[in-house]
């Protein structure tokens, strides 16, 4: 039995039988046995009397161990139920003088060094239960909605996805590859007879699907070889990218808002151990910080406020103009000054507009066409494209999408303005010569809305083995 069911239906006074690693042992006496089923550990007492020395010299802490015995209602206080011990069975020894998980409170960067050993911990294991489960709610909305799930290439041939630094697919011998008369390395003797790199979006190709099944979304994995060492940016993350025909941008961001606070009120309740648990420790946390520095919603009052208020939506000369008036700008406390109209905006805007100034999250949407794609839907006034981005707090950017050109003649010559080729993309034109339609779609970071949704700080801490600049352990 899992110790998850045991908790849920208790069969008492019955004979048990569990499997799972000891958290800690006490007194001789009092073995807390967690299965990785559920956040909460099983109480097993061990009869010190008749157990052979040998077996309770080795329930140490990290120890997998079987034991048979009966349930009871406890005796002592802080939990429910507890097991009698009649049997026990050390599955695997742990030597407590070389296991890093002791029983007391580790930082989060030490767990980092020891990733494969820290989904034992009550923090690390919430998350991963709630990562996976947001994983699921996300499928079962897109199902709930009439969404096709597809795969795209995780390889791809085309370098004008413009998302980011790709990185390189190739079997050549770096060391021996042939050079063509430009000194370049001549990919045609590559393995796909092309220069081929891992994807950093599947829009391209989701888009030819929605063409065809109306309303599909991705969920995979995503490369970006930006090297920005930042608590937000991942080398490898996992991206849902919806995309749906017949859909202008107001349906998208109406879908995009709608599909978030679904997903985080799924978690709400399937989740709710989890989440109690991992906002008691956020709790104890702001304690022991500094009064300004505090968070004014704990995490499930956050979660809450999100699935239960409207997200802000305005323009981006709109966000220009707050953030140009704002006390920041002014005082010249931004590290990129807010000038001339038509600037990127920077992590800092985004959270001061999020955080300080509306307090919610804000979708921005009609961005200056010269900081965004060249698939952006041009607007009528020749300098803003059909683009939004959700932002949310303490984390920034979690949704970038936008409606996307229909237009074969508009988006021909915004490629020739971005010098891409257009040989590249003869499949993606295709799309506009055929029964071309309006339509749109975005993506969203798994990784971040997990931040969101469990109140952790660093990207690293919500994915199982994070891969950064310079780290590819495990
Ligand atoms: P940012 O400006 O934060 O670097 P972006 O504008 O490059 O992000 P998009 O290309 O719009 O990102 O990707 C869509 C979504 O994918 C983002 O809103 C974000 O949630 C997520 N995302 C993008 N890059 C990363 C990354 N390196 N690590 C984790 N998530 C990412
Ligand atoms: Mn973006």
């Amino acid at each position: 039995m899992t110790i998850k069911n045991l908790f849920l239906n208790p069969p008492i006074k019955e004979k048990v039988s569990i499997k799972g690693w000891v958290k800690t042992f006490r007194a001789n006496r009092f073995i807390s046995v967690n299965d990785g089923s559920s956040l909460q550990s099983i109480q097993c007492v061990v009869d010190y009397d008749n157990t052979a020395e040998v077996i309770l010299n080795k329930i140490n802490t990290g120890a997998s161990i079987k034991v048979n015995g009966t349930l009871v209602e406890s005796q002592g206080k802080g939990q429910s139920i507890e097991i009698q011990v009649e049997k026990i069975e050390i599955l695997g020894e742990c030597d407590p003088e070389l296991y890093p998980i002791q029983p007391k409170k580790h930082s989060l960067e030490f767990l980092r060094e020891n990733a494969h050993l820290r989904a034992r911990t009550s923090t690390f294991s919430s998350i991963f239960r709630i990562r996976s489960s947001i994983s699921f709610a996300i499928h079962k909305y897109f199902k709930e909605n009439g969404f096709f799930y597809i795969n795209t290439p995780i390889v791809t041939g085309s370098d004008a996805e413009g998302a980011g630094e790709m990185f390189k697919v190739t079997t050549l011998d770096i060391n021996k590859a042939e050079v063509n008369d430009n000194n370049e390395i001549d990919f045609s003797k590559d393995f796909f007879g092309k220069e081929t790199n891992l994807t950093v979006s599947g829009q391209l190709e989701a888009e030819n699907m929605a063409m065809g099944l109306g309303k599909v979304y991705t969920f995979g994995p995503t490369f970006r070889a930006e090297n920005s060492n930042t608590s937000r940016h991942l080398a490898e993350f996992w991206m849902i990218e919806p995309e749906m025909a017949f859909y202008d941008l107001s349906d998208n961001m109406n879908l995009a808002e709608h599909f978030i606070k679904s997903v985080l009120d799924y978690i709400v309740k399937d989740c709710k151990e989890d989440l109690y648990f991992l906002n008691q420790r956020l709790i104890n946390e702001d304690k022991s910080k500094p009064a300004q520095e505090r968070n004014e919603l704990n995490l499930l009052e956050r979660l809450d406020f999100v699935i239960n208020n409207d997200f802000v939506r305005i323009t981006y000369s709109e966000a220009y103009e707050i953030l140009k008036n704002s006390k920041p700008n002014k005082k010249k406390k931004f590290k990129f000054p807010i000038s001339d109209w038509g600037v990127d905006l920077q992590s800092e805007h985004e959270r001061y507009l999020v955080e300080k100034h509306f307090k919610k999250p804000v979708i921005i949407f009609d961005y200056p066409a010269k900081i965004k794609a060249f698939y952006m839907r041009m607007n009528e006034d020749g300098k803003t494209v059909k683009a939004m981005d959700i932002l949310f707090p303490g984390i920034g950017e979690i949704v970038g999408g936008s409606q996307r050109e229909e237009r074969l003649d508009i988006l021909k010559s915004r490629i020739k303005e971005l010098k891409i080729d257009e040989k590249e993309l003869w499949w993606y034109l295709d799309l506009r010569k055929f029964g071309t339609v309006e339509h749109s779609g975005f993506g969203l970071g798994l990784e971040r809305l997990i931040l969101f949704a469990t109140g952790m700080t660093n990207i690293r801490d919500v994915i199982p083995f994070p891969r950064t600049p310079k780290n590819a352990e495990f």
